[in-house]
């Protein structure tokens, strides 16, 4: 394809590529997501968070290990692999958090 003889801005890139797709990112927007699911009630940034928890895609050693940024997996506190579920459920240095933000369970009658 024949490129315009003056540079443009990267802005300007931007902008004129936007306008381009945008009505077909729009259109396939809405075929792929349910926006009445619960969680498009969130905000950008905490949907991102779950996102990567749900993929693992965040910077737990198991996967800063997988990317060759860390030099091993395990977790400090030696309870293994410091992954999404070790975090949440077993590490014992996020053990006072999890009691700060999760309801305990309470006793059966
Ligand atoms: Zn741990």
């Amino acid at each position: 394809m024949e490129q315009p003889s003056h540079p443009i801005t990267y802005k300007e890139a931007k902008t004129i590529i936007r306008n381009k797709f945008h009505p077909t990112w729009q259109a396939s927007n809405r075929t792929l997501y349910n926006h009445k699911e619960p969680i498009y009630k969130l905000s950008r940034r905490h949907q991102t968070t779950v996102f990567r928890l749900r993929t693992g895609h965040c910077r737990r050693l198991n996967h800063l290990h997988l990317l060759t940024v860390s030099h091993t997996d395990e977790c400090p506190c030696g309870s293994g692999q410091q992954d999404v579920e070790n975090v949440l459920q077993q590490c014992a240095r996020s053990q006072t958090l999890r009691a700060d933000t999760w309801p305990t369970e309470q006793q059966k009658l």
